[in-house]
């Protein structure tokens, strides 16, 4: 089994990805869509769901013993205030070429175009009122402010309630800081704890493979390619702008173009929370990953992998601002709606504020698209159909846009961590040579 080990972590997590795409659509296709989802969920999909409950199980130790820790390496809390400004205003310019793309691509492919108001006539409306729900969390600016404050920390512990945990351990670890002398023991107990869930998580990633390969064959087997027929244009548009967005702006404007380095070790760096983001559709749950591949593959410093990364999860969606702007103008063109300049102009800003609002789980972003449907002058009961025309296909889509979210997440904490000096560029760069090590021991090896 030892040879299974010797092999980097990411390529195992592809392969698991490839193979469980090709067991999940074989299953399917090939035992048929109701025997075939049906064997996928009795055998496979627990071994998926063993994985999602192990990532998750590290969300709430890993953030908060990591920001705390992180902190107090930095030494000075006056440096906080750099970190966020730089950290949200990123966030934004990144947010803003994304919805941008969105409706480019969306006005160039059309994809509500062959549709027609019929269309959505029978769609399964019965979630939608989850539509109106999520809604309503997503309004109310200043309450949405004051909510990030907890009023019982350990609460917010218990609820995994990211934006509060994220405040009570900043806060906590200034106060360490503070503290000088006397707390020095409580910041050595930080360290040594949030080591220690570091070696958790490296434990827990090694089952990614087989959870990876789990849920893809599960997801496969039981929605199929189905997307295709039905909003194959919506899927072509949205995976092209993704991977647009990915190799542009993450890869040409901010790593190489901002930061001068380069682009092949970052992404390298961080296939395996790409692969974990696309399998389970969430960037929240995908979060310690992403915490993981910052730190050890991209050399990022803990405070500013500890901060941004959950912050980024929690408000930075690229993938879901791109595909929000799509849906409004895919329902519009259905509809047989002009969209004026100005609409065009709502929708973008509504996606950038639900892309803020949405929660990093699968298909947050759909619930929340009738809010810029409503841009376009589509009535709620109508929005709500093409939502529910769109649900029992979005998995697909959620992809992608997770994916894209995650990445995003990551250029944006390599830049600040760059900026504040706090990225080791050996080990970043080291992904290079890691690989010409592992290629040159496959060719030197005796087959
Ligand atoms: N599933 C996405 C995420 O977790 C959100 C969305 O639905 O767009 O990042």
């Amino acid at each position: 089994m030892s040879w299974w080990f010797k092999i980097d972590l990411w390529k195992r997590v592809i392969v698991a990805l490839i193979l469980g795409l090709a067991c999940g659509l074989g299953l399917r296709y090939g035992m048929g869509a109701e025997a075939g989802g049906a064997f996928a969920q009795n055998w496979i999909s627990w071994a998926g769901d063993l994985f999602l409950r192990l990532i998750r199980m590290l969300i709430v130790p890993l953030i908060f013993f990591t920001l705390v820790s992180g902190i107090i390496a930095m030494g000075d809390p006056k440096r906080l205030g750099s970190l966020g400004v730089r950290t949200i205003a990123t966030y934004f310019f990144t947010t803003a070429i994304a919805v941008t793309l969105g409706l480019i691509m969306a006005t160039i492919f059309q994809p509500g175009a062959s549709l027609s108001p019929e269309t959505f006539a029978g769609a399964d409306t019965s979630r939608m009122q989850s539509v109106a729900e999520s809604a309503a969390q997503a309004g109310g600016f200043v309450d949405r402010l004051l909510a990030i404050v907890p009023t019982n920390p350990v609460q917010a512990l218990a609820t995994g309630n990211i934006l509060q945990i994220i405040f009570f351990a900043i806060m906590f670890g200034v106060g360490i800081l503070m503290a000088g002398k006397i707390a020095e023991p409580v910041a050595k107990w930080f360290d040594g704890a949030s080591e220690a869930m570091m070696k958790v998580t490296i434990i827990v990633m090694e089952t990614a493979p087989i959870g990876v390969f789990a849920l893809m064959a599960t997801v496969m087997a039981t929605q199929g390619l189905g997307v295709l027929q039905s909003l194959g244009t919506l899927a072509i548009a949205l995976y092209l702008a993704c991977f647009i967005h990915i190799i542009v702006t993450y890869g040409g404007l901010i790593i190489k173009g901002a930061l001068r380095l380069p682009f092949i070790p970052f992404m390298r760096g961080i296939t395996d929370a790409q692969a974990v983001a696309y399998s389970t559709a969430s960037s929240s749950a995908t979060l310690p990953v992403t915490i993981t591949c910052a730190e050890e593959n991209l050399g990022i410093d803990k405070a500013v992998a500890g901060s941004v990364l959950p912050l980024g999860a929690t408000i930075n969606m690229d993938g879901t601002a791109i595909y929000i702007g799509m849906v409004a103008l895919f329902g519009a063109q259905a509809m047989g709606i002009e969209v004026s300049l100005t609409q065009y102009v709502l929708v973008a800003v509504m996606a950038t504020l639900v892309s803020i609002g949405a929660a990093g789980i699968p298909s947050a972003g759909l619930f929340l698209s009738g809010l810029a449907l409503a841009q376009v002058g589509i009535p709620e009961e109508q929005a709500f159909l093409i939502i529910g025309f769109i649900l029992p296909f979005d998995r697909l889509l959620d992809m992608m846009r997770t994916l894209t979210n995650v990445t995003g997440d990551s250029a944006v904490a390599t830049a600040v961590a760059k900026w504040e000096g706090e990225l080791d560029e050996d080990v970043f760069r080291a992904q290079d040579n890691l690989s010409a090590h592992v290629d040159d021991r496959e060719t030197a090896s005796p087959a």
